[in-house]
C-alpha cells in the first residue's frame, strides 16, 4: 500500500469504536473444501459490522465539525440506523432516524429494539415518502432539530457517506495483510446493498497488491438505484486514497444478484446453508444480507484454484427481549 494511503487517512478525523485485526475462522464441513470467514461480526461488542467500521470516520467528521446530534435514515430494520444510535449515543451525539417501511422479521425487531433501547428517537416515514436530503420529509427533520438548538450533521441513507468507503479500503488491507499466506487468488465474498462496502474491501485489496477476485451479492434486487456501479466505486475509493484509478481491474470485482426471494424475505437455501454454518462453526448470519451471500458463496465453490472466503458484515448483538423505551406506535408492529 501506498504512503499516500497513510498520509491521507492521517488526516481524516475518527473515533475509535472497532478491534481490528478481526479474525479469519477456518470452517470445515459446509462446501467441497475448507472455507474462510472473516469474522468481522466481532470487530465491536456493542455492535459490529461492517456499519460500525464506516461510523469511525462517519462520526469522526460529525464529531469534527462540532455536531451536537446525527440525522440519518434507513429501512426499519436497518444494521446501519441500529449502529449509529448504539455508537453515537455513547459519543454524547443524539441520533434521530428517519425510518422507512421493511418487510418485518427477525432481524428487524433485533435492530429496533437495539436502536429504542439506545435512545434514539425513530420517526416512521411511509412508504413512497423520500428520505432524500433534498426533499421536504428530510428537510423538516433539519429544521426541527435545528429548532430544538442542535447542530445536526447529516449521515445518507444506509450510512453510504463516502468516507465510510475509507474504513472499508482499511478492512480490506487489513485482510491483504492477514491472507498473504493463504493459497491466491483470495476469492471474497459479502452481501451488498449500496455496494460502498464490496467497494471499499476490494479498493483495500487492490491497492495491497493481493491476488483477488471479489463477489458482491445483492440482497436488495435494485442494484442500478445506487447509481455508479460497483467497479467505477472501488475506482473513486482507491483515488479517494492516493492510488491509481486503474488499480482495480475489471477482473477484481463481481456484482451478482441473488436469484432467490427479495430483501427482507427469508430464503430457504439461504438458511439451509445458514444452518451448516451454524452447526460448523458456530457462527450466525442474520436473514436479510449474510445468509444469501454465503449461500451464493457455497454454491459457488468448486474446484478454482484460490482460497475461499466469507466476510461477515453483520453484528451478531443480541437485544434485550423487552423494549421499555417507547417507540412510535407505528413501529411497534415491528417488535415481535
Ligand atoms: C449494510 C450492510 C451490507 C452492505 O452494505 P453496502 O455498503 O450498502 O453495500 C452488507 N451486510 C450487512 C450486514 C449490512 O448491514
Amino acid at each position: 500500500m501506498t504512503p499516500r494511503f497513510d498520509a491521507r487517512l492521517g488526516a481524516l478525523p475518527r473515533v475509535p469504536l472497532i478491534t481490528a485485526p478481526t479474525r479469519l475462522q477456518p470452517v470445515d464441513g459446509v462446501a467441497p473444501r475448507r472455507v474462510f470467514v472473516k469474522r468481522d461480526d466481532e470487530n465491536s461488542p456493542v455492535f459490529g459490522g461492517c456499519k460500525t467500521r464506516a461510523l469511525e470516520f462517519v462520526l469522526g467528521a460529525a464529531r469534527a465539525a462540532g455536531a451536537t446530534a446525527v440525522l440519518t435514515a434507513g429501512t426499519a430494520g436497518s444494521n446501519h440506523v441500529a449502529a449509529t444510535a448504539l455508537h453515537a449515543e455513547r459519543l454524547g451525539l443524539r441520533v434521530t432516524a428517519l425510518v422507512l417501511p421493511q418487510e418485518p422479521g427477525a432481524l428487524v425487531t433485533r435492530n429496533l429494539r437495539l436502536a429504542a433501547g439506545a435512545g434514539a428517537r425513530l420517526e416512521p416515514v411511509p412508504a413512497g415518502v423520500s428520505v432524500h436530503p433534498d426533499r421536504e420529509r428530510h428537510r423538516a427533520a433539519v429544521a426541527e432539530l435545528l429548532g430544538r438548538g442542535e447542530r445536526p450533521h447529516v449521515i445518507p441513507f444506509g450510512g453510504a457517506a463516502p468516507v465510510a468507503g475509507v474504513a472499508h479500503a482499511l478492512a480490506g488491507r487489513e485482510l491483504a495483510d492477514q491472507a498473504r499466506e493463504l493459497p491466491a487468488p483470495l476469492r471474497v465474498y459479502l452481501p451488498a446493498a449500496s455496494t460502498l462496502t464490496a467497494a471499499g474491501i476490494a479498493a483495500g485489496l487492490a491497492l495491497s497488491g493481493l491476488p483477488f477476485q471479489l463477489t458482491a451479492v445483492d440482497v436488495v434486487g435494485n442494484p442500478s438505484a445506487f447509481g455508479p456501479g460497483l467497479p467505477a466505486r472501488a475506482r473513486d475509493v482507491a483515488t479517494l486514497l492516493g492510488g491509481p484509478a486503474d488499480a482495480v481491474r475489471p477482473e477484481h470485482v463481481r456484482h451478482v444478484g441473488y436469484a432467490g426471494t427479495p430483501y427482507g424475505l427469508v430464503d430457504p437455501h439461504a438458511e439451509r446453508s445458514a444452518g451448516l454454518l451454524r452447526d460448523a462453526a458456530g457462527v450466525e448470519v442474520d436473514e436479510c444480507y449474510g445468509a444469501k451471500a454465503f449461500h451464493r458463496m457455497v454454491t459457488d465453490v468448486d474446484d478454482a484454484d484460490g482460497t475461499y472466503l466469507f466476510w461477515h458484515t453483520g453484528s451478531t448483538r443480541k437485544a434485550e427481549e423487552e423494549v421499555f423505551t417507547p417507540v412510535h406506535p407505528d413501529l411497534a408492529c415491528y417488535l415481535g
